[in-house]
């Protein structure tokens, strides 16, 4: 089922987790291990992420350096079909732009429908490890909006090759990424909105957002995106926060605050296990409250700490 049915035909809290794949080597059974204890809560949906390749130097034998590319969590597709065969559960893949040509990401599109996968979430991802900022592959694209417009001309039968007549329509229900502080590009929340609303123009169904830990970022997001006309579900992503170190590397990375209370108790902590409590009790406290204020689905970034989450959601529900 499309995410947009599922919304519109829901009668409880829709739950829904992102997992990442596993580091090449490892088996589909941590996966697995993560999400069997999830699975209580039904989740409606599980989206799993996709990893560009990155460039990394290999010392030869004489010492000298070669380049390879090595893709360090591959295996996004064969993830999703698992999920889809052992939970009966609609997997999201994520699909990017970046280190794609457009006839790679088509392709990608074409197994995924065959997998009888539904729902994607369209990217751009970030710049590789060696560059400072986003280039696109030669024959791929700049913008997540780029994609969007692929995957609905995939979806009205027109394949990159302009001599497929009557092509398969694809059906999928696409969502975009939104950013409640902002895309660290983004000059200005305005212009950051203007550039979704184009990704929603383009034909795109949903949003889900980048991580918060004040409430009021998201909904002072989403009502800006109302007023800028994007008017599709805006789907809140929730994740704990919960080791010191996180204090200071998440809003490095994603551009997102981490309030002074939370800092402030969290650097109070003794111990991993409480940091991992201050962490559980935050999440739950924005959760009740989104949950108060009708939030469309909670979805949750469970990146390593399935036992939180799941505290948090026995708690809640
Ligand atoms: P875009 O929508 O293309 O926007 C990128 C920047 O360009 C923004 O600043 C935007 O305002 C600006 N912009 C957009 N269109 C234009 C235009 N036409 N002209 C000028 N400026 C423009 N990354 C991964 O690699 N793999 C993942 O699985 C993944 N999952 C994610 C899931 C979620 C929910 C979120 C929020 C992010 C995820 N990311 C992932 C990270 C994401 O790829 C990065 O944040 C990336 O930097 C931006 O992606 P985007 O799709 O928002 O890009």
């Amino acid at each position: 089922m499309k995410l947009t049915e599922h919304l519109a035909t829901a009668k409880d809290t829709i739950i829904s987790f992102e997992i990442l794949p596993p580091t090449k080597g490892k088996g589909i059974e941590s996966i697995f291990s993560h999400l069997d204890l999830l699975m209580e809560f039904n989740p409606a949906f599980i989206n799993v992420t996709y990893h560009r390749a990155e460039q990394v130097y290999k010392k030869r034998p004489d010492n000298s350096f070669e380049r390879v590319e090595i893709r360090k969590r591959p295996g996004t597709v064969g993830i999703c079909a698992a999920l889809m065969h052992r939970y009966k559960i609609e997997a999201i893949p994520h699909i990017i732009c970046g280190g794609f040509s457009k006839e790679e990401t088509e392709n990608a599109l074409i197994d995924l429908n065959f997998l009888g996968v539904r729902n994607i979430l369209a990217l751009r991802g970030d710049a590789a490890a060696n560059e400072k900022f986003f280039t696109p592959h030669p024959a791929g694209h700049r913008y997540a909006e780029d994609l969007v417009k692929q995957v609905i001309n995939l979806n009205n039968g027109q394949y990159l090759e302009d001599d497929i007549m009557d092509g398969g329509k694809t059906d999928f229900c696409i969502g975009v990424a939104g950013y409640p502080e902002k895309h660290y590009e983004s000059p200005n929340m305005d212009t950051d909105i203007y550039y979704l609303k184009k990704k929603i123009e383009y034909g795109a169904h949903y949003v889900t957002t980048q991580m918060f830990f004040r409430n009021e970022h998201y909904y002072n997001y989403v009502n800006r995106c109302r007023e800028h006309g994007v008017d599709v579900p805006i789907i809140p992503g929730l994740k704990p926060l919960t080791t010191k170190r996180q204090m200071t590397m998440i809003p490095s990375i994603f551009n997102v605050e981490v309030p002074v209370e939370l800092y402030d108790e969290m650097m109070k902590a003794k111990n991993e296990k409480d940091c991992e409590k201050i962490g559980e009790d935050w999440l739950l406290e924005q959760c009740k409250d989104l949950l108060k204020n009708k939030a469309p689905i909670l979805h949750f970034y469970t990146l390593g700490k399935p036992h939180v989450i799941y505290n948090v959601l026995k708690r809640l529900l």
